[in-house]
């Protein structure tokens, strides 16, 4: 049986045997090329969220399909016991291209943090030091294990699971006092997100992160950046440490590495790496042949069409176009983030939920954040031609929501 075309048995089946914890949108995708994801009925849509900032490289590219297809004809998986040479080779390519100077390789953003949290604690604990601490900001999303959790700063994602683990403290985003509160004689580290992407695209202050860095050297303390999201181009550099003129001692990653081929990785100093010794970590699918030649082949074409530069430049094209849309129309009261990871913020007469549908129903996808904003990851090949339709689509229905209001039928986005 195939019901790979059959969107009424995909929703069916989906309500009755998978376990309900995400609230789809009825609609399913049976293939995509570049920027475009095409429907079970065929319509066509720009992926303007590429599957949350991981089809870095946009759906079926060419290169990437190529070396996944030849990794699988060879060898799909093998277990830790031996060398892996993708493996070697992307710890090789990550270290030469980031801070970092040692890798460890996990499938997903949550494990990543997972891991770098064990590390933090066994960097002092091998030391004999009693630090076990970690302060996390609020609003910040670490992923949905145990650990990250309790790292994260909205208790709503661990509300349901308590007791949470110990060993976490909470500070102020973008306030440096308030993280220097949170600093004690059990402080190992702080972990940081440097745009807060899951809670509406909030960027960090230079000045703040600067302030953290400082902090963090005059305490001894470990920096722990999560690039889950941000890493990999996804800001205009490779990674968005580098913007901020900072280097963490750890840092994760996930999400744009593969390509859509799930990966995690965390990176640390040498220093930091001491955290783990022979045994402490492991992972029986983490670094495996598949994923690395993935990651391998994603950061070749990053590099080789200097596709960082390619979301700085459309980066800034967007959000020059929604300014002006802003300016002219009104209902946009922000535009911010860095890169190709970009929130709009709509003021109280526009509903997120109602503007991601608007969009979808004019074949852009995008996803929403809360009552008011709406956030975009599109893939790193993205051109300026395409990014300029999705802005004349805002502003279409923008416009469109305007006439409704003058009219005074009501509010077509706001339920
Ligand atoms: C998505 C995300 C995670 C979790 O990654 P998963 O692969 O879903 O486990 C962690 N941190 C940040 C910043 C993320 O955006």
């Amino acid at each position: 049986m195939n019901i790979e075309n059959d969107l009424y048995l995909i929703s069916d089946y989906d309500k009755k045997y998978c376990m309900q914890v995400f609230g789809p949108q009825q609609i399913a995708f049976t293939h995509g090329k570049g920027v475009y994801l095409y429907d079970t009925e065929g319509k066509k849509y720009m992926d303007m969220i590429g599957g949350i900032a991981v089809n870095s490289l946009g759906h079926s590219h060419p290169k990437l399909t190529k070396t996944i297809s030849d990794q699988a004809k060879k060898v799909i998986h093998c277990c830790n016991y031996y060398l892996i040479p993708q493996r070697s080779e992307l710890a090789y390519n990550l270290c030469r291209k980031s801070f970092a100077d040692k890798c460890f390789f996990a499938n997903s953003g949550a494990e990543a943090n997972e891991g770098a949290i064990k590390l933090a604690r066994g960097f002092f604990s091998h030391k004999g030091i009693d630090r076990y601490e970690i302060i996390t900001a609020k609003m910040s999303f670490h992923g949905r294990t145990m650990a990250t959790i309790t790292a994260t700063g909205q208790p709503k994602f661990s509300e349901p699971f308590k007791p949470v683990l110990p060993g976490f403290k909470y500070a102020e985003f973008n306030n440096i006092d308030s993280f220097k509160e949170q600093v004690n004689e059990h402080t190992a580290a702080i972990m940081l997100e440097l745009i807060q992407g899951e809670s509406g695209v909030h960027p960090a202050d230079k000045s703040f992160v600067l302030d953290i860095k400082r902090l963090c050297e005059e305490k001894g303390l470990l920096l722990i950046i999560d690039e889950v999201q941000t890493g990999i181009g996804r800001t205009g550099t490779l990674f968005c440490y580098e913007q901020y003129g900072i280097k963490p001692d750890i840092m994760t990653l996930a999400k744009g590495l593969g390509g859509g081929v799930p990966i995690g990785a965390v990176l640390a100093t040498n220093e930091a790496a001491t955290g783990f010794e022979l045994g402490d970590h492991g992972s029986t699918f983490g670094g495996n042949p598949l994923a690395c030649a993935a990651a391998n082949t994603v950061l070749e074409v990053i590099a080789d069409n200097q596709l960082c530069f390619n979301a700085g430049t459309i980066s800034e094209f967007i959000v020059n176009k929604l300014n002006q849309i802003k300016e002219k129309r009104g209902y946009i009261k922000e535009v911010r983030g860095m890169g190709l990871l970009i929130g709009i913020e709509f003021d109280e007469r526009i509903l997120a939920s109602g503007m991601r549908d608007a969009l979808r129903n004019k074949g852009f996808l995008v996803s929403s954040i809360g009552k008011s904003v709406i956030r975009i990851a599109p893939p790193l090949i993205i051109k300026e031609a395409e990014a300029a339709k999705f802005c004349q689509a805002i502003d279409q229905v923008l416009k469109e929501t305007d006439k409704v209001n003058k009219n005074k039928i009501g509010l077509e986005l706001k339920k």
